[in-house]
């Protein structure tokens, strides 16, 4: 499980996240959900440790991981923007998080080869970033974090630059990929179609707060405000 203990986040004068107190269950896919600018992408920065906080501790498992760097954490991120190595091929991007932890070549070609066929881009191993498509190259990313085995996986809007038809067929494989794993993911966007179909739980964000968490037929059917109304309303 992780533990948002309180997390607060300013930048200058600018209060992004504002005292976020949250538990995710281990084995959970949860999303957090909400408009452009609420503070989703900071939160995710932040857990990841490529952010720090302003106040608030994160608790993985029962370890304050809040002052570790961020390769110590066993959370993987995916971004919103593409964040492939345009000079290294399929293989080598996946590769390459293994290569730093200086594992065995045996054991890295292994969990490179199970994390392209669990992303279902076998033959691919060669091909550069510019040779693939926009739904390959976030599956390359999706590879490189799943090799890595993380606990948690953070999923920052990764269908985002997706044609429709494609993100559907992904965003089934992310959950498949999610129960496979075993593992606890975090998933942000502002669709909430894409929310209810994939999540567990969703948080609904408001300007650096939390308006309310719940499974997503609840959320649908019993909004406690007039903000999740609101922005649910919108779903048809
Ligand atoms: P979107 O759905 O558009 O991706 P978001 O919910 O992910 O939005 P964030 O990227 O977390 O939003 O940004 C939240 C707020 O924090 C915005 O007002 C943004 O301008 C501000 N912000 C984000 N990063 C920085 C930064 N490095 N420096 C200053 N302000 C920032
Ligand atoms: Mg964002």
């Amino acid at each position: 499980y992780i533990i948002f203990d309180h997390i607060s986040k300013n930048y200058g004068s600018n209060q992004v996240l504002k005292g976020i107190d949250l538990k995710i269950e281990r084995g959970d896919f949860v999303t957090l959900l909400g408009p452009s600018g609420c503070g989703k992408s900071t939160l995710l920065r932040c857990l990841s440790g490529l952010e720090a906080v302003t106040e608030g501790r994160f608790y993985l498992d029962g370890a304050d991981i809040t002052e570790m760097e961020p390769k110590d954490r066993n959370v993987g991120m995916i971004f919103q923007q593409y964040s492939l190595f345009p000079n290294m091929n399929v293989f080598q991007n996946i590769s390459f998080g293994l290569k730093l932890k200086k594992l065995p070549k045996q054991h890295i070609e292994m969990k490179v080869r199970r994390a392209i066929e669990m992303v279902e881009l076998n033959g691919k191993e060669d091909h550069y970033p510019s040779q693939l498509s926009g739904g390959q190259q976030q599956r390359v990313a999706l590879a490189r974090s799943i090799a890595a085995e993380p606990k948690v996986l953070l999923l920052d809007e990764p269908l985002s630059a997706i044609d429709a038809k494609l993100r559907r067929s992904l965003q089934s494989r992310i959950r498949e990929i999610h129960d496979e794993l075993g593992i606890t993911s975090i998933f942000v966007t502002h669709d909430q179609d894409e929310a209810m179909i994939l999540s567990d739980v969703i948080h609904l964000f408001n300007q650096g707060t939390i308006e309310q968490s719940d499974r997503p037929v609840d959320l649908y059917t019993s909004p406690k405000s007039a903000y999740a109304a609101g922005f649910i309303g919108q779903y048809n």
